[in-house]
């Protein structure tokens, strides 16, 4: 008989980088879904930076299993919408198998949504043609409203938002300019999709490499990662720039109880009124009902057109979860990350 494999939140993270205590094992029987409710197998559970976040700031509580969406098969359903067989985009968790439906999910305007596997690989859904894709389109197209011959600067380039990022800006006609760590990352953004240039965060001067990557200055700047990358591109915003903060990968792990968003925000006010910068907070969750089917309708057609490629970094095993969170959230990753839990049926 199958059983459930969880990983639970052991505690509220102190601070710093994921280690061994702040995670449980946990086996038992799989559950039975109640009226209104379906049972699915995990095949891919994404990864994502926010996921510290919510961890460190207390969204979790210790005790519950860790949050993640996930690419997942119906075994059992009492939804009549959904039949057993069926691909879903979930929010199982860091778990091989979950319940979905009445009273469950945590983002219930994300209720399970079925996937194609016709129109694109499944794992899909949690990247390109799913939330992180989203994620691209409505802080680019949707808040900064790119016009063609604008600078476009985004940070974690290579990352599984920042890919998608710049190849719509490049589609849109901007100059797309990249921030990664690895050379062998900033390398694939400008050959393999076509960004116009990558500098290296890990560099000595990343004010000076982005001057000479930028020299019309940035008109628009994707905030993946704030610190120093956005120290650094503070110093090149151009008149009526446009800024569309997605992300601080960068502070997740600080050892203090600053809140990043507020020490972004004082760190660039100056430049802001002076620029007259559009500053955008972005939550991809209050996109999805207005913008949601439009854009999987236009990725997907860019995708059979091989407008917008991808890479996904797609690591084995569940047990392997959290060493595999702290790697990507130390830089290791090199594309969208994301868990293999179980095999999937239509490779
Ligand atoms: P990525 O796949 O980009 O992985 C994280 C990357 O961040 C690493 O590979 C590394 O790339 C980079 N990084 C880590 N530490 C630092 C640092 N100190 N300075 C600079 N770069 C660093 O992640 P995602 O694409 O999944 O997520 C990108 C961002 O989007 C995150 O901030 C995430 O929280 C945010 N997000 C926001 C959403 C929203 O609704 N606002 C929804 C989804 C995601 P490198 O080696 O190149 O430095």
């Amino acid at each position: 008989m199958s059983m459930n494999q969880q990983w639970l939140l052991a505690r509220t993270p102190p601070g710093g980088l994921p280690v061994a205590e702040d995670f449980t094992w946990r086996e038992g029987p799989l559950p039975d879904p109640g009226a209104g409710q379906l049972l699915s197998r995990t095949i891919y559970l994404s990864l994502d930076p926010y996921q510290w976040g919510r961890r460190r700031r207390g969204l979790e509580e210790p005790g519950e299993v860790c949050h993640g969406r996930a690419v997942s098969q119906v075994l059992k359903s009492n939804m009549p919408a959904y039949g057993e067989g069926d691909f879903l985009f979930n929010t199982n968790g860091w778990q091989s198998h979950g319940l979905s439906g009445e009273g469950i999910s945590v983002f219930n305007y994300m209720f399970p949504r079925k996937i194609d596997p016709g129109v694109a690989p499944i794992a899909t859904a949690i990247g390109v043609l799913g939330m992180l894709g989203l994620t691209a389109y409505s802080g680019l197209v949707v808040q900064c409203q790119p016009q063609a011959g604008e600078t476009v600067v985004v940070s974690a380039a290579s990352g599984g938002v920042g890919q998608v990022v710049g190849q719509m800006a490049k589609i849109l006609g901007c100059r797309v300019v990249g921030v990664a760590g690895r050379a062998e990352k900033c390398a694939f953004v400008t050959d393999e999709l076509g960004f116009d240039a990558c500098v290296s965060h890990l560099g000595d001067d990343l004010a000076s490499d982005l001057a000479a990557a930028c020299p019309d200055g940035i008109d628009i700047y994707f905030e993946n990662v704030g610190g120093k990358t956005f120290e650094a591109v503070l110093q090149h915003l151009n008149k009526n720039s446009r800024i569309s903060r997605c992300g601080l990968i960068s502070q997740y792990s600080n050892m203090d109880d600053r809140d990043p968003s507020e020490v972004w925000l004082q760190t660039g006010q100056a430049v802001f009124e002076r620029q007259n910068c559009g500053v955008f907070p972005l939550a991809v969750g209050n996109f999805v009902a207005e913008h949601q089917d439009a854009f999987l309708a236009q990725m997907a057609d860019w995708l059979k057109d091989g407008k917008v490629k991808y890479l996904e970094d797609i690591r084995p095993g569940l047990e392997n979860t959290p060493e595999v969170f702290r790697d990507m959230l130390e830089g290791g990753n090199f594309g969208k990350t994301m868990m293999q839990v179980a095999d999937d049926p239509t490779k």
